[in-house]
């Protein structure tokens, strides 16, 4: 099949990918009502319609002064509450006015003192011994968290709560959204039986179609079930060709040496062009990263041959099939979510291979600390399951000890 040359180290292969996903089209967009936008990626910028805050706005409550005032006492000429702008005249020399967070700060006044900060005798105030206010203090300008006009929100974010906040400050009901990629799911393999089926004695229940559909859901993709293909290459070439409709196409199973292993062969009759076809990594080793060429009907799609195995299936998505589906939706273009944890446990690495295998972390406030879920290898789903990241443990080291810092993969 494919020549060895074409298997990459982990860090080659990543940088293959990501290269190939700065390269993709912005897919096209729809609007959508402000509430339906969660977890979608957002195609245009969002600006602020008018400055904000929009008025200089006390954080506090307690009395809008002049800092330059404050040895006091100071007398309290009115209060202003959130709502409301103060309709006196400027503040003049020695006065104060109540103020409650949330309000304008009325003109003349350039701090607010807090309430907790002052002596209040009848009509007039004093700071409380050894508090100074500076001015500026507990007021946010007009405009410093952002001017009317400006971007607040870049096309390509994600959208969360964070961000439907800041897009209903600025009065958006609606926003531009990216629609979601579609990807072909292919299983493929003789011993696959579907879940409305009961599997005989040799047979195995085709969990990659669903595990690979829903991480495709939370990647921003819509999964596309095709039917199970079967290790023959007439029905394989059939169901590949019956899923050219979709952006990209992933096929779990067939990428291995062994004789029934038919993915890259069909693939490269169907004149498929592939950038790797093996990652010096384990679990995940097989697989392969390619484009089938566009035709009268179609254009280009880019395909991953996963590993059959369900946990070498779900490393591989996470680690390379993730950042190619969130850009093919719009985001900006990022690797994995690595990030850095001390082991709980020493560990034994494999020399010449990335491994990337099911963990645990959990964090205390300190640090998050990280251990190995046992396991019985890359068919282990119920191991898979019980962790809730990958350690990712580099080729060079063969032991890893207790309080080392590692690399672990968010999943
Ligand atoms: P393969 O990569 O085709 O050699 O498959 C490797 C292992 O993964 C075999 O034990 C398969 O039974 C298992 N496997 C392959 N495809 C699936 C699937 N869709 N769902 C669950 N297990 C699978
Ligand atoms: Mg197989």
């Amino acid at each position: 099949m494919q020549s060895a040359a074409a298997v990459l180290g982990f860090d080659e292969a990543l940088t293959k990918v990501l290269q190939h996903a700065t390269d993709l089209p912005r897919p096209p967009s729809e609007p959508l009502a402000l509430l339906a936008c969660g977890d979608r990626v957002l195609a245009q910028p969002v600006l602020a319609d008018r400055d904000q805050p929009p008025f200089n706005r006390s954080t506090r409550d307690g009395f809008a002064v002049r800092a330059s005032d404050t040895l006091g006492p100071l007398k309290v000429v009115g209060q202003v509450r959130a709502g409301e702008q103060w309709r006196g005249s400027t503040l003049e020399q020695n006065t104060a006015i109540e103020i409650m967070t949330g309000a304008p700060t009325p003109a003349g006044a350039d701090a607010v003192v807090m309430i907790e900060h002052v002596e209040r005798t009848n009509n007039s105030i004093r700071l409380l011994a050894g508090r100074l206010i500076r001015s500026g203090e507990n007021i946010v300008p007009q405009g410093s968290e952002a001017q009317a006009g400006q971007t607040v929100l870049a096309s390509g974010s994600k959208i969360e709560g964070a961000e439907v906040a800041l897009a209903a400050s600025c009065g958006y009901t609606e926003l531009e959204i990216y629609r979601r990629p579609k990807v072909a799911i292919v299983a493929t393999g003789d011993e696959l039986v579907d879940l409305a089926a009961t599997p005989g004695p040799h047979q195995i229940r085709n969990s990659n179609s669903y595990g690979l559909s829903e991480l495709i859901r939370h990647a921003g993709g819509e999964p596309v079930q095709l039917p199970i293909a079967p290790d023959r290459r007439p029905e394989l070439e059939q169901t590949i060709r019956s899923a050219r409709h979709c952006e990209l196409l992933l096929l779990s199973g067939g990428v291995s040496m062994g004789k029934y292993d038919l993915v890259e062969e069909v693939l490269q009759s169907l004149r498929a062009e592939f950038f790797f076809t093996g990652v010096k990594m384990q679990p995940g080793k097989p697989l392969v990263f390619g484009r089938l060429p566009a035709d009268d009907q179609f254009p280009a799609q880019f395909f991953f041959g996963l590993p059959g195995n369900p946990v070498s299936t779900q490393v591989t998505f996470h680690c390379f099939v993730e950042p190619v589906l969130r850009a093919m939706g719009g985001s900006e273009v990022q690797g994995p979510r690595f990030l850095q944890a001390t082991l709980a446990e020493g560990l034994a690495g494999k020399a010449g291979l990335m491994r990337v295998l099911p963990a645990r972390w959990t964090s205390n406030r300190v640090r998050p600390e990280v251990r190995l879920v046992g396991w019985q290898g890359s068919g282990d789903l119920a191991a898979n399951a019980q962790a809730n990241c990958y350690a990712v443990l580099p080729p060079d080291k063969d032991h890893f000890s207790t309080g080392d810092v590692i690399t672990i993969l968010l999943r």
